[in-house]
């Protein structure tokens, strides 16, 4: 359920070459932040551009968009995000691990691990299983990562998840 809120909230995102969005839960399963991708506040993004490459980088969407993880982290409607579990599309990137682990978010659930060979997914990869083994004696961080087996299942109606850990040890696979 919550992952299909993440997802209806990114239909809104005006990009739509990569619809981003996330839902973060608490530990009593209430939505404390619903966002999607999109520009800062207040900036006008028809006079920003959105494209995904340009000859110079400013005429790009790269250097000026809000990724959905730190718009749900501070857009909350409640005083902090510690232990809450956060439900996004895509595996977050480095910028987004750092914002994810200093927030307190307990659990990262997310369907897509598409850019994992890039250098920002790396680097994350590293931030949230260092935080997960500094965190573990006390709270036992969690980061899973959910891959859709049949992609052409819509992701969050009778899909067969496998989780895995960061260490791609299968922690939980349906029958
Ligand atoms: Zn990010």
């Amino acid at each position: 359920y919550f992952m299909a809120v993440a997802f209806l909230s990114a239909q809104r995102i005006k990009d739509s070459s990569s619809q981003v969005g996330a839902c973060i839960v608490n530990q009593e399963n209430k939505i404390v932040g619903i966002v999607y991708k999109g520009m800062p506040s207040g900036c006008d993004d028809d006079l920003l551009p959105w494209s995904r490459s340009a000859d110079n980088k400013l005429d790009t969407k790269y250097p000026y968009v809000c990724h959905a993880e730190l718009n749900a982290i501070m857009n909350k409607n409640s005083a902090d995000v510690k232990g809450c579990t956060m439900y996004v599309a895509l595996f977050p990137c480095n910028e987004c691990a750092k914002l994810i682990i200093q927030a307190g978010i307990k659990d990262v659930i997310c369907l897509s691990d598409k850019y994992h060979d890039t250098l920002e997914m790396t680097a994350s990869r590293q931030l949230l299983n260092l935080a997960v083994v500094w965190v573990m004696s006390k709270h036992r961080v969690k980061v899973c990562i959910c891959l859709i087996l049949h992609r052409k299942i819509k992701p969050y109606q009778n899909t067969k998840y496998i989780w895995k850990n960061l260490s791609n040890q299968t922690i939980y696979s349906p029958h």
